[in-house]
Formats: C-alpha cells, structure tokens, sequence
C-alpha cells in the first residue's frame, strides 16, 4: 500500500508537466482533447473494414503487449505496440472481439480472445501464444442469434467465464463457455432477452458485476452481467438533447482501478466523441474526448470500437493505453489510433492514473491446500493444527475458514457441518480432536474466499481414536 502511494505522487509530478504540451481544453471545462502518438498499419480491406480492437497484456515484458483489431471483412490482425501488424488471421467476418486471461482449457489457462461475426450465427475464439503474443483457433459454439456486438465475462461469485453477443435485431444472447472435457470449448445459453433496436457495443465489468450494452439510437444501458439478473436495466445516459450520446452509441471500455474506482468509455459516433463516466453505478458523467491529429497523426473521426487498460505498457505507454478505431485514415485503408493514458488524464482534471489493477490476475485459478500437524493419526482430545496455503501468491487479503467433517463415504459425519475457523483472515486453527466413540477417520476440506470466489482445498484424512 505505501508502494502505491508513492508511485501516484510520481505520477502526478508527471501529469503537471505532460499537460502543457499534450493537447488542449476546448470550450466547456467537461470537453477536452488529446493528439494519438501512434497509429497502426492499414487494415487489408478498403471502407468500413476496421472496427474493434481489444488488448493482450504481455506477461513478463509489458512493451511486448498486442493489439487485435477486427478487419470486419476478413478476419483478424495483430498489433506491436509500435503499430506494425505482425499477423493476419485470413479467417471470418470478425466485426467485434473482447480478451480474457486465465481460461481453462486442455489443461491449460490461456488467454481467451471471443469474436463475433456479423451475419453468422457462430462466436470464435482464438488463443494467445503466451511468449509471442500470436493468435491460433480455439475453437468456436454456435449461437441463436446473428452475432455483432461481443463481450467476454468472468463471474466474480463463480469463477465462471461468460461470452455475450448481440445481434443488429437488438437480441442478447449469454453463453456460460467451458472446456467440455475434451480440451474443446463448449457454450451453454444460460440467458436471452432483447435490447428493444440495434444495439453493438458492450463490456462487463468482472468486479462490480455489471454489463454495459449500448442500444445503437437510443441509450448507453446497464444490465447485471450474471446470468440469474434478467433483463432489468439502468439508464446510463442517451442520445439526442437530453444525453452525452450522438446515435451510434459504438464500442464500450472499462478503465479499472484497484479500489473499485475507474472508468466506463462510450464511443459517440455521431460527433466523434467518447464519453466518460464513473465506472461505478450510477455511472457519473464526467467528461468527453476527442482524438485529434498532432504529431503527425491524423485525429480520429465517426468513432467506433475501443479498448482501454490501466496497465503499464513499457516505456510508450508507462501509464496505460486508449486503442480506438478511426474511421478515415489519412494514409490508406482505416486503423487504430494509439494514445497514452497519461495524455488523456493529464488533460481532464476528473481523471486519474492507476496502473495498480492487474487485469491478468481476472480468473486466476489459486489453488488452496490444507494439512494438519500432527499428520494422519491423533487421540480424542488431542490438539490438531490446520493450515492453510495458497499456491499462487495474492495481495489481496485472504479470507479463510476450515471444516466440513465427512466420513469416508463422503457423507457428513455430523448432522451440521463442522466449522471451525472464521472469516477473519487467519490461516491457521488449533482446536481439540473432537471425542469419538470409536475410530473414525474424518476428511478434512479448506475453503477460502479468495478475490470474491470460493475456492476449495484439497481433501486429507484424518483418524481419531478414542
Ligand atoms: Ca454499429
Ligand atoms: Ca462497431
Ligand atoms: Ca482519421
Ligand atoms: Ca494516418
């Protein structure tokens, strides 16, 4: 924690200086604008061909971090951080894409990228070579739905990764996905409902739990992102006089911050603009962007898919990246346009630096073991201590608790189970052997609340003798 108030006293220093050549404050204190500082290749496809890019973050060397954009025409490109496109992925008409880390599959986590494609009732994903950051088939489910917005979601009560889609009819489609016990991804509808029109952009937000879907000519909405939340919604803001919003609202980002705090970014496509609000609900205005050219680099116009991390990227962008689409590139076919966060931050006074959320930490699988001391054998009434570990390191404060007493068969050994412990961030209980009237063996679990889900231990015996 003092680590991470020093690091946001540097960053202010920073910002100070930054502001004073980086861009400027139009008209109304809530407008600003920042020039992007690097611009990918051109997509392949001439027109509207580029759409929407998500983000990989490298796991050891941040500067080797990828972006993949949607060529919606023909499939999908990946980024160096420099702009250059290192692969194509001649694959699908992939129109939107979205990336989670952390996905079991063939005994393996990898990181997840899920892709929609327009007019095709199918999802595809794609996985990321961990060390080059190259993208390879994983696999694909199909869907009910023509598919054109997408989002990817990690429950924090369950652990569970979610795929939701949308369609140009303004259905909604979620799918709970799952490595089906072969190494293949299998989708499972778990909800459906209708937006009400069009509607393309979405993010969910795997802390609060919540799901942003922009209806295109309407409204900017917020659903519940678990799949028991139905089709209630909140109005975030809308178009037309009485919203932030011009028709179409396009791609949606989620800014995450340690505590909670963050960002929600809404393209509006119909003056080029992206809006900012406070990422917790009730969603805040705040304040709205434009990408405009310097440094040689065109400005970014009729905005439309982006992505957004909090994460230090190297030296480029040390406090974090904005990645949007731009519909005319003055150069050739459309592409991406780069801008480091603290480029944005550094002009709008409501937003702030925090590279401290680690969003390859989402999903993590830590496992939790338990053992006794002394081991396997002990008298009634004798003291027994439990332990538990974590594999995977956290710096999130653990909470932990023991019990469950079964017997050998699995069945509970009393009528209530039998906790000992309590939520109060111990990770090691002594108590008495419980008195027995013959030998029994007792099978000993661990559950800890790690980051919001639960995970369970391993199982070990235990007998006690009278
Ligand atoms: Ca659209
Ligand atoms: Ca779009
Ligand atoms: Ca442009
Ligand atoms: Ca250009």
């Amino acid at each position: 924690m003092a680590s991470n108030r020093i690091f946001l006293c540097v960053s202010v220093a920073v910002l100070a200086v930054l502001s004073a050549w980086s861009g400027s404050l139009l008209a109304g204190g809530d407008e600003f604008s920042v020039s992007p500082t690097v611009e990918t290749d051109p997509v392949s496809s001439s027109g509207d061909a580029a759409d929407d890019p998500c983000l990989w973050i490298h796991p050891r060397d941040p500067s080797l971090s990828r972006i993949y954009g949607t060529d919606k025409d023909r499939g999908l490109a990946v980024y160096d951080l420099t702009g250059n496109e290192l692969q194509f992925l001649e694959d699908a008409a992939i129109n939107n894409a979205d990336l989670r880390y952390n996905f079991p599959l063939a005994g393996k986590c990898i990181a997840l990228v899920a892709g929609s494609v327009a007019d095709e009732k199918q999802i595809l994903f794609h996985k990321v070579d961990p060390v080059t950051g190259l993208l390879s088939r994983a696999g694909s489910i199909p869907t009910g739905i023509s598919t054109y917005g997408i989002c990817l979601y990690v429950s924090p009560k369950s652990g569970k990764y979610y795929v939701c889609v949308n369609s140009k009819g303004g259905k909604f489609e979620q799918y709970h996905i799952y490595d089906d016990g072969t190494g293949k991804i299998a989708g499972k509808l778990v909800r459906a409902f209708s937006v009400g029109s069009a509607a393309e952009g979405m993010v969910a937000d795997d802390f609060y739990g919540t799901l942003f879907v922009g209806e295109e000519e309407v409204a900017l909405w917020c659903y519940g992102a678990e799949p028991d939340t139905g089709d209630d919604r909140i109005l975030i803001d809308q178009t037309g006089g009485d919203g932030h919003l011009a028709a179409d609202v396009e791609g949606l980002a989620i800014y995450y911050s340690v505590d909670g705090t963050g960002y929600l970014i809404a393209s509006s496509q119909g003056n080029d603009r992206f809006i900012f609000y406070e990422r917790k609900l009730p969603c805040a205005y705040l304040a709205t962007l434009s990408l405009v050219s310097g440094s040689g680099i065109d400005g970014v116009t009729h905005t439309d898919g982006i992505d957004v991390t909090n994460a230090n990227l190297g030296p480029a962008f040390p406090f974090g990246l904005f990645v949007a689409q731009d519909d005319r590139n003055d150069e050739g076919n459309q592409n991406y346009k780069l801008t480091p966060w603290h480029r944005i931050a550094g002009e709008c006074p409501s937003l702030h630096i925090d590279t401290s959320w680690d969003p390859r930490k989402v999903g993590e699988n830590k496992v939790v073991r338990v053992y006794t001391n002394p081991i396997g054998c002990v008298q009634a009434g004798q003291n027994v201590t439990l332990t538990l570990e974590e594999i995977v390191e956290t710096t999130t404060p653990v909470m932990l608790w023991f019990g469950k007493q079964l017997t050998q068969d699995g069945k509970i050994y009393k009528p209530t189970p039998f906790y000992i412990g309590a939520s109060d961030g111990r990770t090691e209980m002594s108590f008495p052997a419980p008195p027995v009237e013959n030998t029994v063996t007792l099978f000993i679990q661990g559950l800890a609340l790690v980051d919001g889900q639960t995970k369970s231990s391993n199982i070990i015996p235990l007998t006690i003798n009278p």
